[in-house]
């Protein structure tokens, strides 16, 4: 049991967050209390083992935290003999911070030297972070996407649900009947969204969810003809369609797909192990995965995305290993590697598997390292990253690409450059303020450049109140 008593909550979060890398199984009870001498002390099993008495009143109140956190994650270090690779950063998109550096025109060396010391980051991951940083400047180079947009069209249903999954999905089969009334709200959300951004450019459009397959190919044929009667498409660089599960994929939806244009899609197996995809919930077996990509290629798919999970249950390295062996066989072109993040509204979360998954850090470690060597084996190179909270030996989430076939989309959304406007159940719309233009957060009190604007979740709420969805993005589409 872990107890953080702290003078003021604003060093609250972090605090809790490093704590919580170095001890993932440990209950932890945060104190605040402003009469408090010191500004935090740390009690492991009522032993304190961390105590900072006070800070340096000639600096800033961010300095300062930044000196908290810096002093709890050493002792940390100390006391549990262990390092965390991302070391204090707590934040999900460490690759904006160094983007940030490198258009402020700072030198590669300084930048990397910096970022290990204000963060306390190992120096594999600063130097992974650099690569992806400058790989993503130079993507975003040919772009302007200051006078872009992009969409993003939310389908929430799937064939079933998985064990680790957090997102709006719920299975088709108890909606069966109802997409059509689903489509109907989503197409009317989405000529509103035509309707208001006329004068701005779209530059790309990810169809996600939950699996937009699980909708009939004719449905999906009304949906994608919709988009382009719409939007112009003449600035729109990429079009992905999350194919996501093989058991919702038929020749006839690929068809579909490839008559509408579509760039991009996804065929995820996030393992390609037997036991594991039965013990996930899937209900489709590593041939089925096989089978769609090679139907899928056959179709003329030239850019696919296979999606991994490293740390699902029961999985060792060698379970990895050979998931990576079958993958490097079907040669995608794309390939994103998840750690395994327990979020709140997982299957997986209820469950005593929690701790041990958040325990196995060096399995994991060896996983990641398996997969990057093996995506380089592929020619596929990293291009974005991002963080979860709650992720499994505190890692990232990798995606690599082959020379020219990475999903700008997802280094749009990650690094924040560009308003992402999207509609469907439980779609959340980041509008990204034009330069100059900051609203302050009502519940930080800071300043901040970005508008989110969330659709709800439930699929018969969001076909009922559509006419507020809609509202809710007039409020702030293009103000
Ligand atoms: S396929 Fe994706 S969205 Fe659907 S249940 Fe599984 S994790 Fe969730």
């Amino acid at each position: 049991m872990v107890d953080i008593y702290i003078k003021e909550e604003f060093y609250a979060y972090d605090a809790f967050h490093i704590v919580k890398a170095f001890l993932p199984n440990e209950e932890i009870k945060q104190h605040i209390n402003r009469e408090r001498n010191e500004i935090i002390s740390i009690d492991v099993d009522k032993q304190t083992i961390i105590k900072i008495d006070d800070v340096n009143k000639e600096c800033t109140k961010k300095e300062n935290k930044s000196e908290v956190n810096k002093k709890i994650y050493k002792q940390m270090e100390r006391y549990t003999n262990k390092s965390i690779a991302w070391g204090i950063l707590t934040g999900i998109r460490p690759t904006k911070i160094l983007m940030k550096k490198l258009e402020d025109g700072k030198s590669e060396e300084d930048i990397k030297e910096w970022f290990q010391q204000q963060y306390l980051v190992s120096e594999k991951k600063a130097t992974l972070g650099m690569e992806i940083a400058k790989r993503e400047k130079s993507l975003l180079e040919q772009l302007d996407y200051e006078n872009g947009y992009s969409l993003y069209i939310g389908i929430p249903f799937c064939p079933t649900t998985c064990s680790y999954c957090s997102f709006t999905s719920y299975p088709i089969q108890q909606w069966k009947e109802r997409t059509d009334e689903y489509l109907e709200a989503l197409c009317k959300e989405i000529s509103f969204v035509g309707e208001t951004s006329k004068e701005k450019k779209l530059n790309t459009i990810y169809m996600g969810g939950g699996t937009p397959t699980t909708l009939e190919a004719e449905q999906l044929d009304r949906l994608l003809t919709h988009v382009e009667k719409t939007f112009s498409l003449e600035e729109l660089k990429e079009f992905t369609v999350e194919a996501g599960r093989p058991d919702s994929i038929t020749e006839a939806k690929l068809e579909v797909l490839k008559r509408h244009h579509i760039t991009r899609i996804s065929i995820n197996p996030q393992t390609m192990q037997q036991k594991t995809l039965d013990s996930i919930g899937r209900r489709h077996t590593v041939e089925d995965v096989i089978r769609i990509f090679r139907l899928a290629r056959k179709l003329g798919f030239d850019n696919i995305n296979m999606d991994l999970i490293a740390g699902l249950t029961g999985e060792n390295v060698d379970d990895m290993r050979d998931t990576l062996e079958k993958i490097k066989e079907l040669n995608p072109d794309n390939l994103t590697v998840h750690s395994l993040a327990i979020k709140r509204a997982s299957k997986l979360n209820q469950t005593e598997t929690k701790k041990e998954l958040m325990n196995q850090s060096e399995t994991l470690s060896e996983m990641i390292e398996l997969a990057a060597k093996y995506a380089g084996e592929m020619e596929l190179f990293p291009y974005y990253l991002y963080r979860q909270k709650n992720i499994a030996g505190n890692f990232e989430n990798v995606g690599y690409a082959k020379v020219d076939k990475a999903g700008i989309y997802n280094i749009l959304i990650m690094e924040e450059k560009q308003s992402i406007v999207a509609v469907g159940a439980g779609a959340s719309t980041k509008i990204v303020l034009p330069k100059g233009k900051e609203i302050r957060d009502r519940k930080s009190g800071d300043l901040k450049n970005i508008v989110r604007i969330e659709n709800v979740k439930d699929v018969d709420a969001y076909i009922m109140r559509i006419d507020e969805m809609i509202e809710r993005k007039g409020e702030w589409l293009w103000r």
